[in-house]
């Protein structure tokens, strides 16, 4: 079948009308889809946000220029192109190192993701009962992976093949880094979806 449609994405993230079966099964397929989904949910909550906290002129501008970005140039300009997805492997947990050792447990910890092509560095810090996620994202050639990044965090998702909504999202700055805050304990996928450059996934993130 074809790509979802913008009425289609619409009618789905703003009136809640679902997938059908065969929908279901492009989606799980394509990443552009997927991250076109979660692009439209960003707006949507970030729109719902600013509802609630009655947005000044700058704020909507902000609104409205995440949307451009993340949306409209990072996926829209991606129809129709083949996404690679790179999958990135821990290369250094600070826990498992005597550096490790001189922050008090329960205090944070780093990760650092790697692979040939990108860098993905995590500090991850109790938050109350919670956790958050500083990240920053590091292109070993940033004409190949460029910034902004659209952020997705799915639960106990350990593939982008398996079509979830994002539990959280956030588009990063345009130096790479970001912020996922009030995250529970758990194992997570976490998404990232650049400006330009394949996808880059990180699977089975443990929040303590
Ligand atoms: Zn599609």
């Amino acid at each position: 079948m074809d790509h979802l449609d913008d009425v289609r994405l619409d009618a789905l993230i703003f009136d809640a009308v679902p997938l059908d079966p065969e929908e279901i099964n492009h989606t799980a397929e394509c990443s552009l889809c997927r991250a076109r989904i979660a692009a439209r949910t960003l707006l949507r909550d970030e729109l719902g946000i600013a509802r609630r906290s009655q947005p000044t002129p700058q704020q909507l501008t902000r609104y409205s220029r995440l949307f451009d970005e993340v949306a409209v140039q990072s996926l829209g300009q991606r129809i129709g192109t083949f996404l690679e997805t790179l999958r990135l492997a821990l290369v250094i947990d600070s826990r498992q190192r005597a550096l490790g050792l001189r922050r008090a447990a329960g205090f944070g910890h780093r990760l650092l993701y790697s692979s040939e092509e990108v860098d993905v560095e995590l500090l991850v810090e109790p938050e109350g009962s919670e956790w958050h996620i500083d990240g920053d994202v590091l292109p070993f050639d940033p004409d190949t992976i460029a910034a902004p990044y659209l952020v997705e965090l799915q639960i106990g998702n350990e593939s982008g093949s398996n079509f979830d909504p994002p539990a959280y999202a956030v588009a990063s700055e345009a130096n790479g880094r970001f912020r996922l805050a009030g995250i529970p304990s758990g194992r997570y996928l976490l998404a990232l979806t650049p400006a330009r450059g394949p996808a880059i996934e990180i699977p089975g993130l443990e929040i303590p």
